[in-house]
């Protein structure tokens, strides 16, 4: 297979590595002529990978075969099942390095922060694998005589999977191993910009032994693999990450045809500075949730609301540490990514325009960055501006923090409270009264005690309220699975 997998980067005489080739993945066969360039964010002449352009037809060939290899799949015991998630964990880890290098040079953000992704792959296949021999239902009593009662979790079928470019290995692990360890068989669209990271996930789980069918990738657009996805009816469900937008479109077309749908969407996530918290640290708080991976993270810090007292000790804090996130090539042991697109940097930089524009002030970054030589964009605090200001109100998925001062606890849980989005929120205090407090009344699926909004054991259930979130599965942890099966209730007399 080595003509037709990713990651076969080789380096050049001019020591630039060969463009990476990604295929569909569609019963078993790499498929599909690689011809979607993607350039490496932080190089723009570097061309690190080619991948199709699934159509219509890939989209069905692909569900056809997850349809055929599902029964099988669902019939093996669940041990074994999980054995092939526990082999490609090993497998991926085995590969770390290349996979890492890739990752980077496809999504931009620094090669800590990959090789941690990949290393959250391989963790999150190997929890879900495990849960293979985890009891599935429980025992109950029943009031009539000789009667025992189980429950039990049924997998549903075929399921398909549309993920982002942020997260490109993590998110199809965490989305795949829970829908597989249930006996699912699943078909997944990634991210265009990211094809390669997600078919290295693909020849791990190939390579572990997975069945053919089991595992499909296609890759291509939104509107034509993803729909196709959305639209089949032998698609029993659909777990996406993405904008709120197309999110909700997807939802209306899942509904339609009453099929489960499992959304995670945008956010515009909230932290409280209080008084009594140490500025220094509340600050490198909210600079890790900002500025790390690039800022392009759903739960990524973009509000911060302070009470006066600690206001001007903490901004300073924010702006110093602000500077120290340089941005740079990940390859190059940058502190802080690229920016993912040319798109995406627009959308940057004429977010932070527009709050100047309308009065904010400028305290750390740039409005007029130039990403000709790689798409880096500074940092930026901006402050001063109004509650209801679009750069406090719309998500801008960059490396942009917003800070408005509050009068109190509860003015500042109102304001966090006030957004479309709730996804995840904050609170710097050394109170464990008004801690305690705000876990209870912060609308957001996650809330964080003087740590950064972003980042999440893979074993604490992970999802928003509002317009985050469908709020109805959760995503990581065992709660995972519970999307991917149907609950039964047998009876058993004797
Ligand atoms: P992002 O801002 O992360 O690119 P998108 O919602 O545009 O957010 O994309 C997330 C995923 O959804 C990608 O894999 C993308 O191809 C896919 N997608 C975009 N539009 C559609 C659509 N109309 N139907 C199905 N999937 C789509």
């Amino acid at each position: 297979m080595t003509t037709l997998a990713a990651g076969t980067a080789t380096t050049d005489s001019a020591a630039r590595p060969q463009p990476g080739l990604a295929r569909h993945l569609i019963d078993g066969a790499w498929t599909g002529t690689p011809i979607t360039e993607r350039r490496n964010p932080a190089r723009p002449h570097e061309i690190v990978a080619l991948s199709p352009a699934g159509t219509a037809e890939d989209a069905d060939a692909a569900v056809a075969a997850a349809v055929r290899a599902q029964p099988a799949w669902a019939a093996l015991p669940a041990p074994a099942r999980g054995a092939i998630l526990l082999k490609a964990a090993s497998l991926l880890e085995d590969r770390a390095t290349a996979v890492a290098a890739d990752l980077v040079r496809e999504e931009g953000k620094t090669l800590a922060e990959a090789t941690g992704e990949v290393k959250r792959a391989a963790d999150v296949l190997r929890f879900f694998g495990s849960l293979g021999w985890a009891p599935s239902g429980d025992v109950l009593p029943s009031g009539l005589p000789g009667t025992t009662i189980t429950t039990r979790r049924e997998p549903l079928g075929v399921f398909a999977l549309i993920t982002p470019w942020n997260f490109p290995i993590a998110i199809p692990a965490w989305k795949a191993a829970p829908a597989l360890v249930a006996g699912n068989a699943v078909v997944l669209k990634p991210a265009e910009l990211t094809p390669l990271s997600a078919t290295h996930l693909a020849r791990a789980l190939q390579d572990a032994g997975l069945p053919t069918g089991v595992f499909n990738v296609v890759h291509g657009s939104g509107r034509v693999v993803g729909e196709a996805f959305a639209r089949d009816e032998r698609v029993a469900g659909l777990s996406f990450t993405g904008s709120t937008a197309v999110g909700l479109h997807l939802k209306g077309v899942l509904d339609a045809r009453r099929a489960r749908v499992q959304l995670e969407m945008g956010g515009k996530n909230a932290v409280l500075v209080l008084g009594d918290a140490d500025p220094e640290s509340a600050a490198a708080v909210v600079a890790a949730g900002a500025f790390g991976l690039t800022g392009q993270a759903c739960t990524a810090t973009s509000r911060v609301y302070v009470t006066p007292g600690v206001r001007e000790a903490f901004t300073a804090a924010l702006v110093r540490i602000a500077g120290e996130y340089a941005p740079g090539d990940g390859l190059a042991g940058a502190r802080m990514g690229a920016v993912v697109s040319e798109a995406q940097f627009a959308q940057d930089a004429a977010a932070v325009r527009l709050a100047v524009e309308r009065g904010a002030e400028l305290l750390a970054g740039a409005h007029d960055a130039d990403p000709t030589g790689g798409l880096f964009f500074p940092p930026a605090v901006l402050a001063g501006m109004a509650e209801d200001d679009p750069i406090v109100t719309e998500e801008v998925f960059g490396p942009v923090v917003a800070v408005l001062e509050v009068p109190d606890y509860e003015a500042g849980l109102a304001a966090v409270n006030s957004s479309r989005y709730g996804l995840t929120a904050g609170i710097c205090t050394d109170s464990l009264a008004l801690a305690t407090d705000f876990a209870a009344r912060a609308q957001a699926g996650v809330v964080k005690v003087n740590r950064p909004t972003s980042g999440l054991d893979l074993n604490a259930p992970f999802g928003g309220v509002k317009d985050s979130s469908t709020n109805t599965f959760r995503e990581q942890g065992r709660s995972a699975v519970e999307f991917y099966t149907w609950g039964k209730t047998v009876y058993l007399g004797v």
